[in-house]
Parts: C-alpha cells; structure tokens; sequence
C-alpha cells in the first residue's frame, strides 16, 4: 500500500546547494508531455507538484537561475535552477502566483509519487502508457479541479507514513540548515 507522505517534505537539487521543505500537503502531481518539458527534462516527460506558496521554503533562493519562457499553454512560466548543478527545481507560473509548481523528482522521497493525470499526451513518446484510470488530456486542461480533487481523494485514502522516511532513502544531500 502506497502511503501518504509524512510532512515536512523536503528535496532539493543534485548538487545540495539547494534545499526546499514542504509544510503542506501538495494540491496534484501530474505528467505533461509537451515538447517543451521533454526537452527541459532531457527524457520522455515532466513531472509538476503544485504547492501553495505559503507552504513551501528553498534555500538559498535569491541563487536560484530563472529562465522565463511562454508555455504551450501560452502563458509565461519562470523555471527556476540551480545554477551549479543545473537541476530544475520549481516553475513559478506567472498566471498563479500563489502556486509554485515543485518538480517533484528532486524530492527526497519520491516513493509516493503518482501522476494523477497526463497533460499533453497527444505529443506523448510512442511508448508511454499511463496507468489505467488516470486522467488523459490531449494537450492543456481546461481546468485543473479534476486533478486536485483526484489527489485529493487518492491522499485521503491512504494510510499516513508511520515515520519519516530512513536514511538510507536519502539521496545524500546535506540536511536543509536549521534543521
Ligand atoms: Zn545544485
Ligand atoms: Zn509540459
């Protein structure tokens, strides 16, 4: 049984400059397929986690690169990366201010992760085949209320973490300062 994810969570990028910890539970996590997040990606898709802003907090932000680009969807997005290591970490979408888009495999923890729907899967790699049941949009969502009910109901029907994930699921980033 896949569990629901002990808060805080924390993550960061591959070099460890920079660290992030969620407080609260995130509102979806879903694949798109765009061109766009392939090529970001250097792979076959990009993962997003959208969090309110309140609750999320990275290191060392003002070190962070940004890189503004219209989306498929048309609108103006700022990827934010690490400038040493190069990981994108966060988008900063600019029609949604109070919602960072945490790329969620720099989690620490990512054993939980499950798309709860694919954007974009009419330019998806041939191979791809989502779970059944998950939502499927051909390309942008008219609306994303169906993603985070999904989740929403797919969190609360999951048992809690019993404790914070062991050591040995760490990807050996240094702890996050003041912790
Ligand atoms: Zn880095
Ligand atoms: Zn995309």
């Amino acid at each position: 049984m896949v569990r629901r994810p002990s808060l805080p969570m924390s993550g960061g990028c591959v070099c460890g400059r920079h660290r992030y910890t969620i407080t609260v539970l995130p509102l979806t996590v879903y694949a798109c397929h765009c061109a766009d997040c392939q090529t970001q990606s250097g792979s076959a898709f990009g993962m997003s986690m959208p969090v309110a802003r309140s609750g999320f907090r990275v290191t060392g932000a003002e070190d962070l690169g940004t890189h503004l680009r219209a989306a498929a969807s048309g609108r103006t997005v700022a990827g934010r990366f690490c400038t040493t290591c190069g990981t994108r970490i966060f988008h900063e979408p600019s029609r949604n201010p109070p919602i960072v888009n945490v790329k969620p495999g720099t989690l620490d923890d990512t054993s939980w992760l499950e798309p709860m729907g694919h954007l974009w899967v009419d330019s998806a790699q041939r191979w791809v085949a989502p779970a059944d049941g998950t939502l499927i949009y051909p390309g942008q969502p008219p609306a994303f209320d169906d993603l985070y009910r999904r989740f929403a109901a797919a969190m609360a029907a999951r048992p809690p973490e019993p404790r914070a994930p062991s050591a040995g699921r760490m990807r050996g980033a240094p702890p996050a300062p003041g912790t």
